[in-house]
């Protein structure tokens, strides 16, 4: 039994998809698809014949379909950020690596001011901060310090200033606010496709591995077949 793979890697043979010729090292025996592939590949181009290659180019091109098929299957229409786990997928190239770097450094000054304003007016300084001056300004009009109080009871100034603050406030923190969301919104789809990526990979090597495993045991008993002959033959001459 000699197997296409151990033949002289120089040697060229034509892939039966595209008709171009490779060298050996280039092309994979259809044999060795695993039945899912097979299946996929007969279906789109006929019955193949027996050790017919293929070359990585068209393998690779299969091997998308046939994910983007178990996708469209599983969940109806594909996403942009499903097809971008696809592609990455099928050009082989790692999908932690090219997922958008997230936006942790605010851009514009006025934002970067949000982001500050929000964190102060979040905290337990501002609170406090707060609650002193509003004391102190209601002590120094009740007690007068001065000789004519700046806002006597029930101190209008006061409120004004406290509307004004509240009235700037909301919009500065609704600010930092969807910069907080869009931040998480990206953070969760390169969470999402990452993840995606995982399980077609783990489906995959699944795959790979009962085919191999199935392989394998035809493999033995055939072996096996031939040992019993060996020795039925020699039991026999005696
Ligand atoms: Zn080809």
């Amino acid at each position: 039994m000699t197997s296409p793979h151990r033949a002289n890697p120089k040697t060229t043979q034509t892939c039966c998809i595209c008709n171009k010729p490779f060298t050996l090292r280039h092309l994979r025996s259809v044999d060795h698809l695993r039945p899912s592939i097979l299946a996929m590949l007969e279906e789109q181009e006929g019955a193949l014949p027996e050790h017919a290659m293929i070359c990585e180019g068209d393998l690779s091109k299969i091997r998308r379909k046939h994910v983007e098929q178990l996708l469209q299957d599983e969940r109806g229409e594909l996403s942009a950020l499903d097809r971008r786990v696809l592609n990455d997928l099928s050009m082989d190239v790692s999908t932690a690596a090219t997922v958008d770097p997230e936006v942790d450094q605010p851009t514009t000054i006025g934002v970067r001011a949000a982001d500050a304003v929000a964190a102060f007016g979040g905290s337990w300084t501002f609170i406090i901060l707060f609650a002193s001056v509003l004391a102190i300004w209601m002590a120094i009009n009740v007690v007068g310090v001065f000789k004519q109080p700046f806002d006597p009871y029930p101190f209008i100034l006061l409120n004004l200033v406290l509307s004004c603050v509240a009235a700037m406030q909301a919009p500065i923190i609704m600010m930092s606010q969807k910069r907080q969301e869009e931040k998480d919104r990206l953070r969760s789809e390169n969470d999402y496709m990452i993840n995606l990526r995982a399980e077609l990979e783990i489906r995959q090597l699944h795959e790979k591995i009962d085919h191999q495993m199935a392989q394998q045991w035809q493999r033995l008993a055939e072996l096996q077949q031939i040992q019993i002959d060996l020795l039925e033959s020699e039991a026999s001459k005696k």
